[in-house]
Order: C-alpha cells, then sequence, then structure tokens
C-alpha cells in the first residue's frame, strides 16, 4: 500500500458539534468584472471533465466511519439522518462553510399524492387515487420512453414517504402552492410555509429551506453523525476493486483520509456550474447557456472521481434549466465555471422583447400563459420557464439577441406585455427585495455599465457592438417597426400580440444576449434502484453510493429541460428522495 504522508496534527479542526453554530448568512449578488477576474484564476485552464482516478488506501486512517457522505445537500443531510438514527456510525463532508449547497435556497417542493395533505384535497397525479404505476407510466411518456422505470417506480414510491417523514418527523410546514390559491392541481407544488414556522422564516435565506434542512442535521448530529465543514473531498480511496473511504483537504490545505466500512455515498451535486462538462455531456444547450442559478456546488467533481472508479453516466443530455439568463460576457475555453446569475436578468431575458438571432430572424415567444402541462394550473409560470429553453437553445451559436429601447423602464414598470409579469419587485442581495421602480437603475448599473447589456444612440452602432452582420439588425428593426406601425405582426407562426408590438423609436437602443440559465444536470453517475453507482461493465462499484444530482438518469435521456425543474420531483425534493434512496440501499445491501 501507498505510503502517506498525513499530518497528524488536529486537521478536523473545523469539525462543528451542533446545527446551530451553522447559523447561515445570505450570499451577496454577485459582481461581474471582479467574478470574471477572480474565476479565471481560481479556474485556470485544465481538463475540467478528466477522470479523476481513486487513490489507494493509506496504512493508516485518520478517521473511519460506516458510512462517509459527500455533501450537505438534501440528500446528504437525509441519508445521514436516516443511516445515523438506524445505528451507523457517519461522517458527514462539506467543502463550504456551510452547509446546505443549493439545497437550501429551494421554494418548492413537487409532488405527485399520496401524503396526507393531497388525501385531504383528493388530489393526485395524473389523476386520483394515487398509484405509483401511473406515475411512472406518465413521466415515462414525458421522458419519450427513454427512463429506467425500475428507478421511476422507486422514486415514485418513495417521494410520499419522504414529504411525510419531514411534516412529521422534522417537523416541516407545508401548504400547497400559494401562487395559485388551494385548487388541487397546486397541490402538486408544496411550498415550504414559512409563516407557519416563525423561526423558519427568520432563520437564513428567510424563504428556503434552510430551516428544515438545519432541523434533519441536527436530527442526525443527536444521532451521532459527525460533521465537518471547509472539508472537501478531493479523491476516492479504492483498495481491492472497492471503494473504502475518500481522501480530504481542509482550507489550509492539509489532507487526510476517511474511511468509510460499509459505503460512500455521494451527494455532492451535479455538474450545471462546470461549462465543459455541459458541452460534453449536456451538448445541446451548453451554447446557449449563459449563467448557472446557484451559488455553490454544480462544480461535477464527484461525478469525475465516480467515473475514475469506473463508473457509466446515465441521462445524457438531460439538464435542469430555465431561460431567463443574461450573457454577463463572452465567456473563453479557460472559463470553467459561469459567472453568478443575477436577478434582475430575469426581466431581460423571459420577455417578448423583439426577439432575434444571428441571421436577423425572430426568435419566437412563447406566451407561458398558454402553456399548460397536464398537472398544472394556467398560467403557472415554472412551466414557460422550461418550456423557453427549447427555442433559445437551437438558435444559431446559441445566441439569442433582445433588443429595446429607453421605453422599457415604462414597459417593466408598468407590465406592458402582461405575460412574465414584473412582480413588484426582483432580488437583490438573495431574497432581499428590490422596488421595481429601482430595477432600472440596477440594471444600468450592474449590466449596462459592465458592458453586457450594449447600449447606443443607433441601431446602426448597436448592430456593430452586437457583432451582426452588417445591415441585418438594421433591416429586422424596420420590418419590426412597420409591424408596430400596422399593429399586427407579420410572423405567421407565434405572431406577437398586439401589446408586445412596441417600436424601437427613442434612443438610446439596448441589446442584450438572452439564453439559459442552469440549475442542476440529470446527468450524473447511472444507478440502479438502490442508489449504487453501475460501472461501465454494468454492475455495481463495491461501496459506492450515488444520490440525486451526483447520480443522473431520474429524467431520461436527451431531455433538455425535463419538466418544469426537471423530473418527477423537481429538483430539491429529488435531491432528498434520492438520498432516502440510498440510505435505504445501504441499509439493505451493505450489512
Ligand atoms: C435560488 C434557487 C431556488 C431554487 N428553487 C427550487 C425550487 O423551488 N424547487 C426545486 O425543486 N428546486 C429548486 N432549486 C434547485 C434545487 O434546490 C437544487 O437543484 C437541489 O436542491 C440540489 O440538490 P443537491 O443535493 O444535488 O446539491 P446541493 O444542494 O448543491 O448539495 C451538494 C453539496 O455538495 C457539496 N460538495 C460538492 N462537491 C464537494 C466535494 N468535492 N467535497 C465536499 N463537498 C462537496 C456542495 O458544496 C454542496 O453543499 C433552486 C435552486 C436555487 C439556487
Amino acid at each position: 500500500m501507498k505510503e502517506t504522508k498525513i499530518s497528524r496534527r488536529d486537521f478536523l479542526k473545523g469539525t462543528v458539534a451542533g446545527a446551530a453554530a451553522f447559523a447561515l448568512t445570505a450570499t451577496g449578488t454577485p459582481v461581474f468584472a471582479e467574478e470574471a477576474e477572480k474565476n479565471k484564476k481560481e479556474n485556470p485552464t485544465e481538463d475540467a471533465t478528466a477522470p479523476i482516478p481513486p487513490v489507494e488506501a493509506p496504512e493508516q486512517w485518520d478517521k473511519t466511519a460506516d458510512i462517509v457522505i459527500v455533501g450537505t445537500g438534501g440528500g446528504g443531510v437525509t441519508a445521514a439522518q436516516r443511516l445515523s438514527e438506524g445505528g451507523n456510525r457517519v461522517i458527514l463532508i462539506e467543502r463550504e462553510g456551510v452547509f446546505g449547497g443549493m439545497s437550501r435556497y429551494g421554494v418548492f417542493w413537487f409532488n405527485n399524492g399520496g401524503t396526507e395533505i393531497a388525501e385531504q384535497l383528493q388530489w393526485a397525479f395524473p389523476d386520483y387515487p394515487y398509484d405509483p404505476h401511473k406515475i411512472v407510466e406518465y413521466y415515462n411518456d414525458q421522458y419519450k420512453m427513454t427512463g429506467n422505470t425500475k428507478l421511476l417506480a422507486k422514486l415514485a414510491e418513495t417521494g410520499p414517504r419522504v414529504i411525510e417523514w419531514a411534516e412529521k418527523e422534522m417537523g416541516a410546514a407545508f401548504m400547497p402552492s400559494p401562487l395559485h390559491g388551494a385548487l388541487p392541481s397546486a397541490a402538486h407544488l408544496l411550498f415550504f410555509n414559512t409563516s407557519a414556522k416563525p423561526e423558519a422564516a427568520e432563520s437564513g435565506t428567510g424563504v428556503g429551506y434552510d430551516w428544515l434542512m438545519g432541523q434533519i442535521l441536527k436530527s442526525a448530529q443527536d444521532h451521532g453523525t459527525e460533521l465537518l465543514t471547509s472539508t472537501e473531498v478531493t479523491a476516492l480511496v479504492m483498495s481491492e476493486g472497492r471503494v473504502s473511504g475518500v481522501k480530504v483537504r481542509d482550507k489550509e490545505g492539509q489532507e487526510a483520509f476517511i474511511k468509510g466500512e460499509k459505503a460512500v455515498l455521494l451527494t455532492a451535486g451535479g455538474f450545471g456550474n462546470n461549462r465543459h462538462m455541459l458541452k460534453k455531456y449536456c451538448p445541446s444547450v451548453a451554447d446557449a447557456m449563459v449563467a448557472h442559478g446557484g451559488w455553490s456546488g454544480g462544480t461535477g467533481d464527484c461525478i469525475r472521481m465516480g467515473i475514475g472508479a469506473g463508473a457509466d453516466i446515465a441521462g445524457r443530455d438531460s439538464v435542469h434549466c430555465y431561460d431567463r439568463g443574461v450573457l454577463p460576457r463572452d465567456y473563453s475555453d479557460e472559463d470553467v465555471q459561469f459567472d453568478s446569475w443575477f436577478e434582475h436578468d430575469s426581466l431581460v431575458g423571459g420577455q417578448p422583447w423583439l426577439l432575434l438571432n444571428r441571421c436577423g430572424e425572430r426568435v419566437p415567444y412563447f406566451n407561458i400563459m398558454h402553456t399548460n402541462y397536464p398537472y398544472s394550473n394556467q398560467g403557472y409560470y415554472m412551466n414557460g420557464l422550461a418550456d423557453r429553453v427549447n427555442p433559445l437553445a437551437v438558435q444559431p451559436g446559441g445566441k439569442t439577441f433582445a433588443i429595446f429601447d429607453s421605453k422599457y423602464r415604462e414597459v417593466l414598470s408598468t407590465d406592458a406585455f402582461g405575460v412574465r409579469p414584473a412582480p413588484g419587485y426582483v432580488f437583490d442581495d438573495f431574497f432581499r427585495p428590490v422596488a421595481v421602480e429601482d430595477l432600472a437603475d440596477q440594471l444600468e448599473k450592474r449590466r449596462v455599465e459592465s458592458g453586457s447589456i450594449k447600449k447606443a444612440d443607433t441601431i446602426e452602432e448597436l448592430e456593430e457592438q452586437l457583432g451582426f452582420a452588417p445591415g441585418l439588425l438594421v433591416e429586422a428593426v424596420q420590418k419590426w417597426n412597420s409591424a408596430c406601425e400596422a399593429g399586427e405582426d407579420s410572423e405567421k407562426f407565434y405572431p406577437y400580440e398586439p401589446q408586445w408590438l412596441i417600436p424601437l423609436d427613442s434612443p438610446p437602443y439596448y441589446g442584450a444576449t438572452v439564453g439559459i440559465t442552469s440549475y442542476d444536470t440529470c446527468c450524473g453517475l447511472r444507478v440502479n434502484a438502490d442508489m449504487q453507482v453501475i460501472s461501465t461493465e454494468g454492475k455495481p462499484i463495491p461501496g459506492l453510493y450515488a444520490g440525486f444530482h451526483t447520480a443522473g438518469g431520474e429524467s431520461g435521456e436527451s431531455v433538455l429541460n425535463g419538466l418544469p425543474f426537471g423530473s418527477m420531483y423537481g429538483s430539491n425534493l429529488l435531491s432528498y428522495v434520492g438520498g432516502w434512496m440510498a440510505a435505504d440501499g445501504i441499509s439493505a445491501n451493505e450489512s
């Protein structure tokens, strides 16, 4: 065995005994120029898709547990709670200084029925009474028959149990989404009702799941789970064909080895914030992807570690993403990560301005009020968020330009489009509302001054700034203005409604490159219904488990935007359900 030189100092100084020490702080609004510089420094050119090979076991381990869990999103904390409650020694490892990952920002859980709350409404999806079999058939139909039915069936059975557990044992207070009142189909979305738990409203993000996650984590710790924060897993340890632990590094660069005698579980998120992995595994959306919607995670390292240990990949070209991003700058191949997303972008990226591709052709805008997935109320905007991904993804070079003029301030504040209403506020620092009147000022300051939204006195000048071939934008704007004057769109298919036909006649003129914002990937390590990671030879890799979104395949193959939020349980609840399934799988297979 390889000899390792591990510092025996207390590398694990970062170990914290109680969840209370992890009061969450909201992260700040992203900045652009500085962010870009930092991004380049932190992400030197490398093959950010390369498999990360496992390392050999040390002569002596620094710590030992039954199960090592990597990542403290919904899946990580759920698995830790379940496994430690079941009598296992669990070590839970988190790279960041706080627990929760992207999961702590989630607002909705998606629900198919089978829970008390749904039974009270006599509601189930696709129809009442609740039947997991029907759910699998419905979703697989949506996934164009590419889903793994065994995995989907396990998901359909497990979801209601997780919701009930969160409510009854962990103290979550859910209600059907307030967006639609208590109509039956709104039961599909469970809103974490912080007003029912004032202490939850005061914690961390205020509207997110961090309070609930804190409860789950506390319960896990009460059952003996040891939490290590500011500790990054850098490699899997493999001995005699079995994954037996992990190699970690703390913030000071000290390395150590932690043994998982029964299993290592990867619940470390997907690769939505790794541009190179997106290009390789989700190429259909990669060119039009302009930002990442989260503030941590999404870097895909644990997926690369799994591949290094021989894992297969599932869910190629499947990703959770929305429209509404604005390209902050032209990324280069050196940029591995995206600059973060800026909430104000949604009002530029998600509205029916004059939308053109680089050939000067109109890019259709789908009126999200007319989009109906059968399980959602009419007008529910999230469906539209996902629907618009496809037309954005297929434009030449992944480029769609939104063109508007100085009247945009008025349009936004009076909700002239009426399709994606200016919400009355947008989020500045996370979940800190900013009045819409201030929105334009914010946009000017953050986007126009940094050059990501171009501003010009003439259309000719804007054309040049946006890099259109000479004459294309000028001609398209003339055609647009004629249609506006006539009050009727000249497009035969998906014509704009008359109120959207706002002429471009009041300089300055603006142009933004709009595109897709990535959330989480549905592509990841191939797993079976016990969440065992499957090798390219088709067998479970001994000792290795993964939860969504490090695991992939829950949305089938080549499902660009999936359903709204990508899967049977959206994105957030999916993480918890995956953690639960992995805990079940470990309990069943690793005695
Ligand atoms: C603002 C916002 C709102 C959202 N709202 C919703 C919603 O309403 N409904 C919905 O369904 N979805 C929503 N989502 C998406 C959803 O919350 C996430 O996609 C999902 O919760 C991710 O879960 P996860 O466990 O896969 O990853 P995460 O929650 O990100 O957890 C992974 C953790 O692993 C850690 N990690 C990664 N690599 C390592 C390593 N090498 N070593 C140690 N630790 C590591 C990360 O730091 C992270 O903490 C939202 C996301 C955001 C950002």
